[in-house]
């Protein structure tokens, strides 16, 4: 198992690929934009893409869905909860004053305790909701450790804000106390914007998750 991870899109959303070496295969978690970059790192390790999936459905994180789908034909999920602001997106790049991607075929097929495949590395789904309802984290786990792909469920020192559609506080502290920091200190975390950690340090030391 492998992760690249860079910023693409309009608000610099962590766009993760997460491959098997050996069966050049790859799952594409948050495409949020900048598609030829994307495209660049697909094409430059010879993978083929066997899903697009989404943290969740907030603007930033589906911006070169409908594009990657495109040209990879791969299936792109969100969870069923996040369906309504795939329809609100109109209203989320009004707000935010960024370009109305275009429409992507997107399945509600992202179900907490189901396997994601890409050869033989498994990418489960864990239902984190709170910064939305449908929001989820992904948990992969290879040789070398695990990592935990949240969102903007969790990240450096920080947690996601839960006053935009559907946003509920009590709900995203319980996911993280719940699913998140039940996970192993040495679980490598890639949230959704800025640098990664570990569930450790965050446990330790963000503010966000003491007491
Ligand atoms: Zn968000
Ligand atoms: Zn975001």
């Amino acid at each position: 198992m492998e992760v690249i991870a860079f910023p693409a899109g309009p608000l610099g959303c962590n766009c993760s690929i997460v491959l098997d070496e050996a069966a050049r295969a790859a799952i594409v978690i948050d495409p949020g934009g900048d598609f030829p970059r994307i495209r660049a790192e697909l094409e430059a390790a010879g993978l083929r893409v066997t899903a697009i999936v989404h943290t969740h459905t907030h603007i930033d994180h589906v911006g070169a869905t409908a594009e990657l789908q495109e040209w990879s034909g791969a299936s792109a999920m969100i969870h069923e909860e996040d369906r309504f602001l795939y329809d609100l997106l109109p209203v989320q790049a009004n707000m935010l004053g960024i370009p109305l991607p275009r429409r992507a075929d997107v399945t509600s097929d992202l179900v907490d305790g189901h396997c994601l495949r890409a050869g033989d590395v498994e990418v489960g789904v864990l239902h984190t909701p709170g910064h939305t309802p449908g929001s989820v984290s992904f948990l992969v786990s290879g040789r070398d450790g695990s990592v935990v792909f949240t969102g903007d469920t969790l990240f450096r020192g920080g947690i996601g804000r839960t006053d935009l559609w559907g946003g509920d506080s009590p709900t995203i502290l319980r996911s993280l106390r719940d699913r998140l920091l039940t996970l192993g200190d040495d679980t490598v975390v890639v949230p959704g914007h800025g640098p990664g950690s570990t569930i450790g340090a965050e446990r330790r030391g963000n503010p966000f998750l003491r007491g």
